[in-house]
């Protein structure tokens, strides 16, 4: 086996169980090694630090499987590692039983590079590193046998899998495309989800336990819902007894997807939604121009900011939309407005948010600081894992 020497004190990254290894903490490569192979990490000094997946075209050079270097990386590797991550969910009950669930969160789960989400009977693999790329077969074969499911969809077109060489991939690795459209249930509702063209693996399963307090929060609110996508926070805001729900999205096949949603789910009073096909930054401001208000008010933006190098830019996006957010609140109304940027930290975002209630002359509090769903852990050691963050704020 090939391996690859870190440069003088550039191992305590590793030692922390840090699962990357840069380009720029490389000495030496020694041996032959091509993309997806396992190597031997070691310290400048010896010190064995683990194995990793080598990849010789992205900047990550290597992703460690194992902070062991006993370990083998073989197919009962992978059949542990996710059992593991299968069973961590079925563990906590808020997760056991969820149609929609992620199974595993890649780093976070041990396993860099795979993100593997359930819905129903349906498994959907996205394999973003050349090291899951190369186990794939194990992979896929290790969350059959795990969760019994009938058949795993590969959704391997991420624009990371370019960064590592990787050329886009979809399609079936077991079972048949299923009859119909693939459907969860989530908290009462009945949601279709698009496997092979939505959004990440077809749906955000990270908002669920934050759709459910949208939900709780809703009676009698008049709810606004700007990037709706297929209509998740919506439609739980009609369950939870919403006064009107007025849904924006500037994609009209995530608002096709939206009213089918809706129109599963016909214990909902559909009278009470309007889906909107418009940008939310001008939408907002044609709002605010008609007097419109609004007691609820959920920002789920697209990720403005995928890298801090974005960051500026992101930074005065969230600014607009959380000013004008605050400015359309009804007295005591509230705000639920998040990032899922990596580029934007916790604190960045509050400070941002702050600058927005400052400028739209809003005094406002925060009732909770909100995330991703315990499905999505972050390993201690790898807080990039963290992306998600959101904030329910009471203007008074
Ligand atoms: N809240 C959703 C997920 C939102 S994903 C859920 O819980 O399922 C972000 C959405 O923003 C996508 O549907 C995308 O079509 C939409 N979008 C991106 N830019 C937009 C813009 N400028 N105006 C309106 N919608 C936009």
């Amino acid at each position: 086996m090939a391996e690859l020497i870190l440069k003088a004190d550039k191992e305590r990254s590793a030692m922390r169980h840090h699962p990357w290894i840069f380009e720029g903490s490389v000495d030496t490569l020694k041996g032959r090694a091509r993309a997806g192979d396992t190597v031997d990490v070691f310290a400048h000094d010896g010190r064995p630090l683990g194995r990793a997946a080598f990849s010789p075209h992205s900047q990550i050079r290597a992703r460690l499987w194992s902070f062991d270097i006993e370990e083998t990386i073989d197919h009962a590797f992978f059949k542990r590692r996710v059992a593991a991550a299968v069973a961590a969910r079925e563990a906590l009950p808020e997760l056991r039983g969820q149609q929609g669930l992620r199974l595993i969160h890649g780093e976070s789960d041990g396993l860099p590079g795979v993100i593997a989400d359930r819905y129903g009977e349906t498994v959907v693999l996205q394999l973003n590193s050349a090291g899951a790329e190369k186990w794939r077969d194990a992979i896929a074969a290790a969350l059959v046998q795990a969760t019994g499911c009938v058949r795993v969809f590969e959704r391997s077109d991420s624009d990371v899998r370019g960064l590592e060489g990787l050329q886009a991939r979809t399609g079936f690795l077991h079972g048949e495309e299923p009859g119909g459209p693939v459907a969860i249930e989530e908290y009462g509702l009945r949601l279709e989800v698009d496997i092979a063209g939505g959004h990440k693996t077809g749906f955000y399963l990270d908002q669920r336990e934050n759709r459910r307090l949208v939900r709780e929060l809703s009676a009698g609110r008049s709810v606004l819902n700007c990037f709706c996508y297929t209509g998740g926070f919506s439609l739980q805001a009609l369950a939870g007894g919403a006064s009107q729900v007025l849904s924006i999205d500037s994609s009209g096949a995530a608002l096709e997807s939206a009213r089918r949603n809706l129109a599963l789910n016909p214990q909902l009073p559909a009278k009470r939604a309007e889906w909107r096909d418009a940008d939310v930054f001008e939408e907002l401001r044609v709002l605010k121009k008609s007097g419109a208000r609004f007691d609820l008010i959920v920002l789920d933006p697209p990720k403005f900011a995928p890298s801090a190098a974005h960051a500026g830019r992101a930074a005065r996006a969230y600014k607009d939309i959380n000013l004008l957010g605050f400015r359309l609140l009804n007295p005591g109304g509230l705000l639920m407005t998040y990032s899922c940027s990596g580029g934007i930290g916790q604190e960045l975002f509050q400070k941002i948010v702050a600058g927005a209630a400052a400028d739209a002359g809003a005094d406002a509090r925060i009732l909770r600081r909100l995330g991703a769903a315990a499905d999505h852990p972050v390993a201690l050691a790898f807080p990039e894992g963290e992306y998600l963050k959101g904030l329910l704020c009471q203007v008074v």
